[in-house]
């Protein structure tokens, strides 16, 4: 089968996401490239279960089904923290240790708690990185996946109060504030040519030089 084709100004694309947070933040690195974006949420599109054990899996079911339900080139995201202490949990159940309705003060503390269970105390210790991994997908069943990772250190307590989900707890790697403290931009510090900062955006780096035409 050839390849998915590069997308152009004026193209649609479906951001197979019901996340508000991430809706936002796609929103923004998609600004300079005049695509028309909806969301599967806006869409009312069904949210599939993430029954995957990988972020590759989970991208996939989310942006097929949502290519599936609107006919249109979708693009999923599926991310998720993964701490080394904790041999890579929450990994992909971070959304699930928020518990529902979502609660990130409470995912942010069972992080903390089972760090603190495992006497990871030090710096050193409480390595971990946050992974975004980009699916784009046909309608006619082709995709391809993206993967973007950032490294960083978990910090208590949560410091900040921007972004989302576990922002305020996780310092990536040659900065000494969160990305909860973090405007949109440092965290992203991404630009058209540029590898950028954090995870969504480092996959997001590679989606744009592959799939969209410049
Ligand atoms: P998903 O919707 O299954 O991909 O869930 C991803 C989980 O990871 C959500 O709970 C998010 O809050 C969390 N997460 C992913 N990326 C970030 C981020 O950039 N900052 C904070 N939390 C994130």
């Amino acid at each position: 089968m050839s390849p998915i084709a590069r997308l152009r100004q004026g193209d649609r694309l479906v951001l197979a996401t019901h996340n508000a947070g991430k809706l936002k933040e796609f929103q923004e690195l998609f600004e300079p490239f005049g695509l028309e974006l909806t969301s599967a949420g806006e869409l009312g599109l069904p949210e599939p279960e993430e029954t995957g054990t990988t972020f590759a899996e989970n991208a996939r079911l989310k942006a097929h089904a949502a290519a599936q339900a609107s006919g249109m080139l979708a693009l999923s995201d599926d991310s998720g923290l993964c701490v080394d202490a904790l041999n890579g949990d929450p990994g992909v159940y971070t959304a699930d240790w928020a518990g529902v309705p979502r609660d990130f003060s409470h995912a942010m503390k069972r992080v903390e708690d089972a760090l603190q269970a495992a006497n990871a105390t030090s710096p050193g210790q409480r390595k971990g990185s946050f992974n975004a991994t980009l699916c784009l997908a046909h309608p006619d069943g082709r995709d391809v996946i993206y993967h973007g990772q950032c490294f960083g250190t978990l910090v208590w307590p949560p410091r900040g109060e921007r972004g989302h989900g576990y922002d305020p707890v996780f310092m990536p790697d040659g900065y000494d504030i969160t990305f909860g403290q973090m405007t949109a931009e440092m965290k992203h510090s991404w630009a058209p040519g540029r590898l950028g900062l954090s995870h969504r955006a480092r996959s997001f780096a590679k989606f744009v030089e592959q799939q969209i035409e410049q």
